[in-house]
Order: structure tokens, then sequence, then C-alpha cells
């Protein structure tokens, strides 16, 4: 008997889940946005009700905003928790870097469920500091200012900055001329950092993001320049804050107090000619996509605490070393914020290779081969099944052969095919049997396996998968008490052979155990862990746009969907890329339509079509 527990190995929800997702009795997919047992979500619940109420078609982004606030609280907590185990003498502020999600939405949840604990945000553009100052942020929040500042983006810090704790942070040398000339000219006193260039890096994918070569930070001998430069023109008092960030998703432990130690001993050497405030330990914190806990790159070797516990630890013993006062410790911890809180549900519309389901009738001119392989299908066991695969080899290169010769027809052709993906599936199933794990039969069996089409597209919610192969963990979002028979990869809507999720969490890596197809009920798969860089950074490939977002939060021992934030319609997309629908739309329907009832029509038919989903609308027939 299959159990969920069962289903809760395969997939490895517990190891990537981190609290927020389980299976539940039902067999489904269950979110605990505040990892309390008794506040859970049954994802399938709530897709019912998606259904019932018609607010939205798949594929859906579900949010959790208290996953958002719970993320913010356990960060906050962890660095408490560290400061009062190692009597820290200093602060803690936590601050959500934009970039890793823009939303409005992400951000304003953030902005609210961290107004308590004041956190802040970190910009890296004029833009995003413009969607920063819009937002009204708590009196104490930071916004911090990286990235290539003009003259634009330096003003509006300058000029909004007394009133909203803003930290200008030079990233690069030469900002710093602009910076005291804009200042000079709108007569600010702004709060300044400065980022370091650390000759340590991080590790996994973005280790390049740190050490001597990195795009960003100052070298010492910068640092010191800079700390001369703003002596002379009477504003190392305006100096706060020393920042490095040594790249996102650092996998490694070892890393991070390689780091740390560097920039703690900076710090040190610093406080001793300004008085500088705040220590910005930049992001990196990672999220354990695919739950194995090792420091590979979708994973990492160390938990929260253990960060936060190493952060606060190196910091206080080189302050004590070099008797200065601990400062306030600020982390940027974006991915580890966002990561957890939203999941993308999508329908499966059909299959493909699939080599079952057609019978073939035995004839008494069939070539000798097609009953050769007759003969294999039906006297294969678990001690000849390699043999007789070989020979079905054999048989169908000899078929193709009569075939490019002109001396069989398409009938036997199509027919030793069938026959012989008959073959494959028996002898893969005795490999299976037999534990026969050799490449052979490993690739016999990833030849067999199938692709369910999702109505999703990979580049717009999944773009990391794409750009540099990332694993976000992918599983069914019910029937996980009956046991997935099929082995599968899941394949997207776009017209793009890299639209496929081909890596997984969990026992399968390279295949998803999928449950068959029922002809009466839609199948629902989830793609997990898409709050951090994914929202922003997906592309309109083939012109499928955002998805449809629904909000849910947990009330009163129930649950409720808070929001529906519409995803986009043909149209939005058309014009984003400069068409204007309207344009042609007279010529084009003349030319095709006979009298003006037609016309209307076809008018008629075309606007429907650009005020719908840009996702595909209904099942397929399955094959
Ligand atoms: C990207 C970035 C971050 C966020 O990094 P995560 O790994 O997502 O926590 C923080 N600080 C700076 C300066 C960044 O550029």
């Amino acid at each position: 008997m299959w159990t969920i527990e069962d289903s809760e190995n395969l997939y490895g929800v517990e190891g990537w889940g981190n609290g927020y997702f389980a299976i539940n009795e039902q067999g489904n997919l269950a979110v605990y946005p505040r990892k309390e047992a008794s506040g859970g979500v049954d994802v399938m619940e709530v897709v019912r009700r998606i259904d019932e109420l018609g607010v939205a078609e798949f594929p859906v982004l579900f949010r959790f905003p208290q996953i958002l606030e719970d993320r913010l609280e356990e960060i906050n907590g962890a660095f408490l928790a560290s400061m009062e185990e190692l009597e820290y003498r200093g602060g803690y502020r936590l601050v959500f870097p934009m970039k890793v999600n823009q939303r409005k939405e992400v951000v304003e949840y953030i902005a609210t469920g961290g107004k308590r604990l004041n956190v802040g945000l970190e910009v890296g553009t004029k833009a995003e500091l413009l969607a920063a100052l819009s937002l009204g942020l708590g009196p104490e929040a930071l916004i911090i200012c990286n990235g290539y500042k003009d003259s634009d983006y330096l003003k509006l810090a300058l000029k909004f900055g007394d009133a909203h704790n803003i930290v200008i942070v030079i990233d690069i040398f030469e900002e710093i001329f602009d910076l005291i000339r804009c200042s000079k000219e709108l007569g600010s006193k702004p709060i300044l950092g400065l980022r370091t260039k650390l000759f340590s890096r991080g590790s996994g994918r973005w280790e390049e993001s740190g050490g001597e070569l990195s795009k960003f930070g100052l070298s010492t001998a910068e640092i010191l320049e800079s700390i001369r430069i703003l002596s002379d023109n009477g504003m190392i008092d305006r100096l706060k804050m020393l920042h490095f960030h040594i790249g996102s998703q650092i996998t490694d432990i070892r890393k991070i107090k390689i780091a740390m130690n560097e920039a703690a001993r900076i710090y040190a050497k610093v406080r001793k000619v300004a008085d500088v405030e705040y220590f910005n330990v930049g992001g990196g914190l990672s999220v354990d996509y695919d739950g194995s806990k090792t420091p590979t790159p979708a994973s990492a070797n160390y938990t929260l605490q253990e960060y936060s516990n190493d952060v606060v630890y190196t910091l206080q013993r080189t302050c004590d070393e070099e008797q200065v006062p601990c400062p306030t410790i600020v982390s940027e911890s974006g991915r580890a914020i966002a990561a957890y809180h939203s999941f993308l549900a999508f329908k499966v519309i059909g299959k493909k290779n699939s080599k079952e389901g057609l019978d073939v009738v035995a004839e008494e001119d069939d070539p000798v081969q097609i009953e050769d392989m007759r003969q294999a299908l039906d006297n294969m066991d678990l001690e000849n099944y390699a043999e007789f695969y070989h020979d079905a080899l054999h048989y169908r290169e000899e078929l193709f052969d009569a075939f490019n010769l002109g001396n069989i027809g398409l009938e036997e052709r199509s027919k030793g095919d069938l026959l012989f993906w008959k073959v494959c599936q028996k002898a893969a199933s005795f490999a299976d049997a037999d534990e026969n794990d050799s490449e052979e039969f490993e690739s016999l069996k990833k030849l067999l396996s199938k692709k369910y089409i999702g109505n999703f597209s990979l580049f717009q919610s999944v773009p990391d998968m794409w750009g540099v192969q990332q694993i976000f963990p992918t599983m069914p979002l019910h029937r996980l008490h009956e046991e997935p028979r099929v082995r599968g990869t899941i394949a997207d809507i776009t017209c793009d052979s890299d639209g496929e999720i081909r890596s997984f969490a969990g026992e399968n890596a390279d295949f998803l155990p999928l449950h068959d197809l029922l002809e009466d009920e839609d199948y629902y798969l989830g793609t997990f862990l898409l709050g951090a860089y994914q929202d922003t950074l997906g592309d309109f490939h083939n012109l499928l746009g955002c998805a449809n977002e629904v909000h849910v939060v947990v009330e009163d021992g129930g649950w409720r969907i808070s929001r529906v934030v519409r995803g986009d319609a043909c149209e939005k997309l058309l014009r984003f890329f400069n068409y204007d629908p309207e344009e042609r739309l007279g010529e084009m329907v003349a030319r095709c339509c006979g009298d003006e009832g037609e016309r209307e029509k076809a008018t008629e038919m075309i606007r429907k079509a650009l005020g719908e989903y840009t996702y595909f609308k209904k099942r397929y027939l399955r094959a």
C-alpha cells in the first residue's frame, strides 16, 4: 500500500519545505503559512474554490503573505537569539533588497508585515528608489541605495534622505565626487556608506559577485582615499555604514566565516577614524531548493541559526579584540525572505511520447521481423529480457532498411514501431524488477519516459530554471496517497525545446514520478519556492504573460482568498511590444470577410481573443 509517507520521501517535501509545506491526510499538498499545524491550507480546496468562484484561470501563482511575514520574524528572531546568547552589544536590522522581487504587492506585504521590526528596503536603481519611496515605510526603516548612481538617482536620495533614513552606499569610487557635489548643491546631510570589496568570495553559482574582480565595492586603497576625501569636505561624520555582499546563495558556511572575518576587521579599522554605526553583511543567506543540505548550488550546508551565530560571533570577537563598539548589524537576506512565499499551480493538458494504447493486429503477410518482434514480446521474462531487447533492436534496424529500400510500406513500418516500443516497455519493467541499472537500461528508461504538457511558461514563471539551470521543486498537488507510476518530465506550452522541467528535487533527480492522467479529473502540478528573483526576471517568450495570482491567508482556523491579481491578457502583451491591435483591424477584417455581418463577427472574435488570458484555455483531449 502506497502511503503519503512514501510520497513525502519521494518528493522530499520535508527537505525543501522548511515547515511551510507538507502532505496532508487527504493526500493533497498543504501549506502552513505560520508553520502551525492548526493553520494548514489544503491547496486543492483553494483550487476548487477558485474554480467555483471563477476568479482565475490556471496557471495560477499562489502567494502567501503570511509566509513573508513569518520569514521576516524568523530571520530577525535568529539574529536576536544569537545576540542574546553571545551577549552582543548592538542591534539588528533586516532589509529587503528589492531586486529580489519588485512586485508592488510583495514589497507592500514586506513593508506592512515588517513594520513592527522596522524592516527596510535596499534599492539598486532610481526606479527601485522611486518604488520604495512610494510605499510609506515605518519611520525607523532604512532605505539603502546601492548600484550605479547618476545625478537623478543621487539627488532623489539626497532630497528625500532626511525624512526617510536613506543610506547612500558608495559602490564605485568615482561616485564620491558626484555625491559631494550634489549634496553641497542641495545643502543636504546624507547618511553615507561604503561598500568594500573583499578578498574573500562566496561559493556556489554567484561566487563571482565577490572577490577582487567583483563589479562593485571599493578596494582598501579606495576606502582610505574616500575617508580622506570625506574628511577634507567636512563630511566624515556622515559615514555611517560599511557594506559588503559576496554573492547570492552562498552554499558553504566556511565562505561566510572567512568573509565575515575580513569584513569585521575592516570595520574595526575604519571605526577608529569614523563613527560607523551600521555593519551591513549584504545577502547570500541561501535557500535549500533541493532539500539536500549540502554545499551544492541548489542547497547549502548550514541553517539560518548557524548563519546568524557566525555573523554575530565573528563581529563581537573582532570588536572586542580591536576595542571598538559593536555596530548595528544589517542584513539584506532577500532570497531567504522571499523564496518560500509563492508557487505556481498549473494543469497538465496532455502528454507526449506516449507509445501505448494502439493495438497491433497480426496478419498473414507480415514481414518476418514483425513476427519475430511479436515472439520477443510474448516470450520475454526476467531471465531473458536483455537478450530479447537486443534482438528487437536488431529487427527494427532491419525493418528500417527494408522500408528505405521500398520493400515494406508505411503500415508495416508503423506496426514494427509500435511492437518495438512494447518490447522496450516490457524490457524496462523487467530491468526495474531486476534492479538493473546498467547504462543501457537507464537510457532505455529515459527514452521511455513520458512528457506531460503543463499549461505554463518556464520562461515567464521559472526563468532561473532556464537561465542558470537552477532546481525548483516540482510535484503533484494531489493524489499523493496513490503511487505515481509514470516517469516523466514536464514540457511547458512555449514552442521552445528549452521550456521543459528536467531536474527535480527529491529521490529521482532526472524524472518526476507522476500519476496516470484520468479521463474525468484535471491533474495539477506545482513548482515551488518561486518568490525570489523569478517574479520579475521572467520574460514574455511566445507572448505568454504574467500568470493570474491568488493570495491566500489563514485566519480563525480556516483560510480565505485575500486578493486576486489578474494576469496579462493578450492585448497587454501586444501593447507592451508596441503593437496597436486596433490599428489594422478594419483592413484585416475587410480583407477576409464578405458582408457586414461576417465582418462584425470577425471583429468580435479578435476583440475577444485580445481580452483573453495568454495561456491555454481548455484541456486537450488526451492522447
Ligand atoms: C542581490 C543583493 C542582495 C540579495 O542577496 P540574496 O542572496 O538574495 O540574499 C543583497 N544585497 C545586495 C547588495 C545585492 O546586490
